[in-house]
């Protein structure tokens, strides 16, 4: 019996990349690049279905009542198989680590408690790798990051690498997996590591795991390529702290890249990351000329607290954020033949920082509030607990103090946006009526279908009848919801 080199994939989702289901993120790829054979392709799914005393039915992933089981649909492979795969295997690699925690319509990712558990009946050598091995992971905002135990793996591995001219051929060879994944997937793609300031933000981790480097356009061309060729067609330019800063915001090097890619001619080509500093109309008409549309470029704000914005290092002022929402908005706020603005910004707001107040909590609202009364237009507003991740400056200075101070504010705080801001800004910005094209059917609850778009931060849409999963519609918007909208198949 010949045995098997495997890697699990229990997602990842960091500050600069992203690896959660319907994203296919890059730490599995680069890990699998670097074995000299291809290694079998597993995800957290499918050791939850192969665990003997959960005796999961197929037919139950999707119960014609109730929701669809989010823990499982991004399985590759039968029970039985899976089980093959670990009994023949001889070495195998865990990827894990949840360090910017969200919410996920369609993916579960694996807590490293779990993958402990899960993996525990079986005698392979245990490695672990991912962005869990500087910092750890942590699945809930305000939880305490979750490390490895001593004896819980044979090797805590860095997938590190000194140059992208080195790491250019792992990439290209660890890309095969792709044939692996059953389900579609957005193919995250790396521009460049590490942060472009001389001193990061107190909650980040991406200065402590890379120095800063980009990767050059070609080698990323041919990456994208390489992919198309294995039939992905969507694309996330996500794994870099800013994609604005790319070659430092050199806007010719910006240019090539994006023309290069768009000439491939991708469904799907967003983007993510984005600091408001570095928007400034020149690089922003470059993204809505090439990116397709609906593509966001989320600003972490993280606080509009000048205070705050000091003991944490923030990268931005009030007034910078509010410049690069109005030229995003001149230049990306058109309606496109998706039904979805061009390019919008999105707004980070992270709670718990070193220095927050309930007057922060007040700041941040009179920020939003402005953006309303402004008309801009805002995608998404994304709001978060903190994690105090080992190795920061907050977990050195302050750890988890103003979470456990404040937190009694920020339920009630969370709804008053969600109500006040959330609701109106998403009926400005898919107006009732408004036809969005080619929205995927993703999970079900009773009898409501939950559809997105394919792209960075899709909103989604609640459809009241049980579609077929996996397939693709044209929604006529109906009415809003806090965070969502309800819409209607139209023929
Ligand atoms: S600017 Fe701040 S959030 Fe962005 S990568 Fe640097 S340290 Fe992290």
């Amino acid at each position: 019996m010949s045995r098997k080199r495997t890697i699990v994939d229990c997602y990842t989702d960091e500050p600069a990349g992203l690896g959660v289901p319907p994203f296919l993120g890059v730490w599995p790829r680069y890990a699998a690049g670097r074995l000299s054979d291809e290694p079998v392709y597993l995800t957290i799914d499918d050791l939850r279905l192969a665990d003997w005393k959960a005796r999961i039915k197929p037919a139950t992933f999707d119960p014609p009542t109730g929701r669809t089981r989010i823990d499982l649909i991004n399985h590759t492979r039968s029970a039985e198989e899976v089980r093959q795969t670990l009994k023949q295997t001889d070495q195998l690699i865990a990827i894990v680590g949840i360090q910017t925690p969200g919410k996920y319509l369609s993916a579960r990712p694996g807590t490293l408690a779990e993958v402990v558990k899960l993996l525990s009946p079986y005698k392979f050598r245990r490695i672990l790798a991912g962005p869990v091995v500087t910092g750890g992971t942590q699945l809930r905002g305000g939880g305490h990051a979750e490390v490895p135990g001593a004896k819980d793996f044979h090797e805590l591995r860095e997938i590190s690498f000194d140059s992208y001219s080195e790491l250019q051929p792992c990439m290209l060879k660890g890309a095969a997996i792709f044939n692996q994944i059953p389900q579609s997937r957005i193919v995250e793609i790396e521009t460049g590591r590490g942060c472009t300031r001389s001193e990061g933000c107190s909650f980040c981790t991406e200065p402590v795991k890379n120095v800063l480097q980009w990767r050059n356009a070609g080698d990323i061309i041919e990456e994208v390529k390489t992919f198309m060729t294995l039939g992905a067609t969507a694309f996330r330019l996500g794994k870099q702290c800013c994609i604005f800063s790319y070659q430092q915001g050199d806007v010719g090097k910006i240019g090539e890249l994006l023309q290069g890619l768009a000439a491939l001619g991708p469904e799907v080509l967003h983007v993510d990351n984005a600091n408001p500093v570095m928007i400034t109309e020149e690089r922003a008409r470059l993204f809505a000329r090439y990116l397709t549309p609906g593509s966001t470029a989320a600003m972490g704000v993280e606080s509009f607290d000048p205070e705050v914005a000091g003991l944490n290092n923030l990268n931005c002022t009030r007034e910078t954020v509010f410049e690069a929402i109005r030229i995003l908005n001149r230049i990306g706020g058109g309606s496109s033949e998706n039904g979805c603005p061009v390019l919008l910004p999105g707004i980070n707001i992270l709670l718990g920082l070193n220095g927050e107040t309930a007057k922060t909590l007040e700041k941040n609202f009179a920020a939003l509030k402005q953006m309303l009364d402004e008309g801009l237009l805002i995608r998404r507003i994304n709001i978060r607990q903190v994690v105090p991740f080992p190795g920061t400056k907050l977990y050195e200075l302050v750890g988890d103090k103003f979470l456990r101070k404040n937190r009694v504010l920020y339920g009630r705080w969370i709804e008053k946006v969600r109500h006040e801001i959330d609701l109106e800004m998403l009926k400005r910005v898919f107006p009732a009526g408004t036809i969005l094209r080619r929205v995927r059917s993703e999970i079900h609850e009773g009898n409501v279908t939950f559809c997105r778009q394919v792209g960075s931060y899709p909103i989604i849409v609640a459809v009241r009848s049980r579609l077929p999963l996996g397939k693709y519609f044209d929604l006529r918007i109906t009415d809003h919801m806090l965070r969502s909208l309800t819409g209607e198949v139209i023929d």
